[in-house]
């Protein structure tokens, strides 16, 4: 049965969705099979996987809410789509998704919708890997509990750790009454400057003060890698010999060389 990662935070702009797009596509270039769900209304993992939005008919929100009273009408296997890298597939997010913190509010075990819905297809995946939008709302805390682990990135900038504790109180709660086996990864730092101190004070700081692992692998702020999305495209295959798909590897490699997936 695949390992399912969340990549949280709820501060925006971080590097989630590029670390989840980037660490998916290595591992699956890497001949696992991989699956992404696209968990954020913004649906910036869909897009930066070259998949038209609008053209959809259907995304994650017909997985998990569907039907106007609340159940769901499409399965996993339904709703995952290819994507242009072999062994790497996708249950994309449409603006409809943002109608599901409404739509959930009411619905029964609704915390738990995420995790129903991917058993099915779980063993037909060695890692599955959950972006999140930049809240802690009820499409985060589905993701929490749909996951074995979690993996937070800080951006290396102001105010790096502001918020994180109040991240640590929501997945503590999510471990004590929704999800036992929920471990935390750990902290990956991403946009890293080599130019600026700030960079190093941040990560310095950052290694001192998180009360959890942090990778040695640092992500480098890298123009590739803002500029991959627009082509649709992973930054593994836009461009392979960059420094931003290099460390993304390096990354891979850390995160998932003990794993037994
Ligand atoms: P949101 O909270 O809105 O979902 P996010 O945490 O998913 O944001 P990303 O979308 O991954 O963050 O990154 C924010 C922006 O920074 C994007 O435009 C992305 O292309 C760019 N970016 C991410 N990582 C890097 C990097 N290492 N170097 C340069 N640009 C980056
Ligand atoms: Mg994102």
């Amino acid at each position: 049965m695949g390992s399912v990662y969340t990549l949280i935070n709820q501060k925006g702009g971080v590097g989630k969705t590029t670390t989840v797009v980037n660490l998916a596509c290595w591992a699956a270039l890497d001949g696992r099979r991989v699956l992404i769900v696209d968990a954020d209304p913004q649906g910036n993992a869909s897009s930066g996987l070259g998949v038209n939005r609008k053209a959809l008919e259907r995304c994650a929100y017909d997985m998990l809410v569907g039907a106007p009273d609340g159940s769901p009408t499409a399965t996993a296997s339904e709703v995952i789509l290819k994507t242009g890298v072999e062994n790497l597939m996708l249950i994309p997010a449409t603006l409809n998704l943002a109608g599901a913190d409404m739509a959930l509010s009411t619905a029964i075990a609704r915390e738990r919708r995420l995790r129903q819905s991917l058993e099915p297809v779980r063993d037909d995946f060695d890692l599955i890997f959950i972006d999140t939008p930049p809240s802690l709302g009820i499409l985060s805390v589905n993701a929490l509990v749909a996951s074995d682990f979690v993996i937070i990135p800080i951006q290396c900038e102001y105010y790096a750790l502001e918020g994180v504790s109040q991240l640590l109180n929501v997945i503590g709660i999510a471990q004590a009454q929704l999800n036992p086996d929920l471990r935390i990864a750990g902290a990956v730092l991403t946009m890293y400057d080599s130019r600026t101190n700030l960079s190093e004070d941040v990560a310095a700081e950052v290694r001192a003060d998180f009360e959890h692992h942090v990778f040695r692998t640092v992500i480098p702020r890298n123009v590739q890698l803002a500029e991959a999305p627009s082509y649709g495209q992973p930054i593994a295959i836009y461009a392979p010999s960059s420094r931003g798909a290099k460390r993304y590897y390096a990354l891979y490699k850390e995160v998932f060389s003990d794993d037994q997936a």
